[in-house]
C-alpha cells in the first residue's frame, strides 16, 4: 500500500506509517497512493480525485474537511475520515489568545513600542472578567474555550441548534438572542450551507454596539463586507480572525489591513503538540482498518 503525504505533518509521521506500507511526500504519485493525508493546503476537487485512480481513503488531519469535495469523493468509492480529536485545545487557546489581544490592546501597545512610543497613559485596557461570551457552536472547540473563559470569570451562553444542553454554557435557544447579551462572540462553526454568510449584517445589527468578534471557526462563515461597515461605523468594537475565505485571502478582501482587525494566518492546528496528536490519530485510524474493524 502507499500512503501519500500531501501537505505539512509531523516531521516524525513517514516513520512510524512504514509499518502500514510505503510512505511517500511526492504529490506526483498521486496516481498510486491507496491512501492520501491532506491537511488544510490541498485542495482535493473533482480534478484531484480524478488523479488518484488507486485510493481508497483520503484523511484530513484536522477537523473541517470543507477542502474536500465529498461527492466527489463519493462517486470515486474514496472515505473520507478526519482527526476530529487532536485540535481542540490548540484552535481554543487560540480563539482565547485572540480575545485576550482584543481588550488588552496587546498589538496597538507593541507596534507603538516598535515605533518609539510609549503609550502608558493613553492605552486603557479592559477586563475579560465579568463579560459574557457568547458561542457560536458547542463543539469540541468550543467547549475548551467555555472551560478558559468560565476560569477568567465570565458568563458563559451558547447557540447550537444540534445540542440541547451543554455542562460548560448555558444555551440560548435563537443565535440573535445570544448576540444581544455578549460582549464577545467566538464562532466555532463547520462552514456549511447552513453557517456560510451566517455572520451578516442583519446579525450583526442584533449585537451590543462595541462588541467583539473572535473568528477561530471559517473565514467564509462571515460576509466581509458587513464585518468591514460595522468596525466602520462603531457597531463592532473589533474583529479578531485566524480564519480566512482561503489561504491566504485574495489581496482585495475587505478586512485586510483595518486598524480593528487582529489577523492570524490561520494559525489554530498549528502548534508542534498538535502536529504530533494528529499523527496519533491518523496512525490509529489505519490500525483500526488493518485489524479490520
Ligand atoms: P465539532 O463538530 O466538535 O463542533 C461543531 C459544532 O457546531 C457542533 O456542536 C455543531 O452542532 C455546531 N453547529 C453546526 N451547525 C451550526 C449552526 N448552524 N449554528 C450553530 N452551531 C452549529 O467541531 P470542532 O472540533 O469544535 O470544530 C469546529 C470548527 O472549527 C471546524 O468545523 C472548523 O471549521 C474549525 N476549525 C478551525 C481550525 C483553525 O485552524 N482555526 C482548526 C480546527 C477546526
Amino acid at each position: 500500500m502507499l500512503i501519500l503525504i500531501a501537505d505539512k505533518f509531523d516531521d516524525v509521521l513517514p516513520e512510524k506509517l512504514k509499518k502500514f506500507g510505503e510512505v511517500t511526500t511526492d504529490i506526483g504519485r498521486l496516481a498510486e497512493a491507496e491512501v492520501v493525508l491532506v491537511r488544510a493546503a490541498t485542495k482535493a476537487d473533482k480534478a484531484f480525485f480524478e488523479k488518484a485512480k488507486q485510493c481508497k481513503l483520503i484523511i484530513r488531519g484536522g477537523v473541517g474537511t470543507d477542502n474536500i469535495d465529498k461527492a466527489a469523493a463519493k462517486e470515486k468509492g474514496v472515505e473520507v475520515l478526519n482527526t476530529p480529536k487532536a485540535s481542540s485545545v490548540a484552535v481554543a487557546e487560540l480563539a482565547f489568545a485572540m480575545m485576550l489581544a482584543v481588550p488588552n490592546r496587546l498589538i496597538e501597545a507593541h507596534n507603538a513600542m516598535l515605533e518609539g512610543k510609549f503609550l502608558k497613559k493613553e492605552i486603557k485596557r479592559t477586563e475579560l472578567y465579568q463579560k459574557t461570551l457568547g458561542l457560536i457552536g458547542i463543539g469540541r472547540i468550543a467547549q475548551e474555550v467555555a472551560t478558559r473563559a468560565a476560569a477568567f470569570g465570565m458568563t458563559v451562553l451558547a447557540y447550537d441548534p444540534y445540542v440541547k444542553s451543554s455542562p460548560v454554557a448555558k444555551m440560548v435557544a435563537k443565535l440573535d438572542e445570544l448576540v444581544a447579551k455578549a460582549d464577545y462572540v467566538s464562532l466555532h462553526v463547520p462552514l456549511t450551507d447552513e453557517t456560510r454568510g451566517m455572520f451578516n449584517s442583519a446579525l450583526i445589527a442584533k449585537m451590543k454596539k462595541g462588541a467583539v468578534v473572535v473568528n477561530a471557526g471559517r473565514g467564509a462563515c462571515v460576509v466581509p463586507e458587513d464585518v468591514k461597515a460595522a468596525l466602520d461605523s462603531g457597531q463592532l468594537g473589533a474583529y479578531a480572525t485566524d480564519v480566512w475565505p482561503s489561504d491566504p485571502p485574495p489581496a482585495d478582501y475587505p478586512l485586510l489591513k483595518h486598524p480593528k482587525v487582529i489577523m492570524i494566518p490561520h494559525l489554530g492546528a498549528s502548534t508542534k503538540e498538535n502536529l504530533l496528536r494528529i499523527g496519533v490519530e491518523v496512525v490509529e485510524i489505519l490500525s483500526q482498518r488493518k485489524g479490520g474493524k
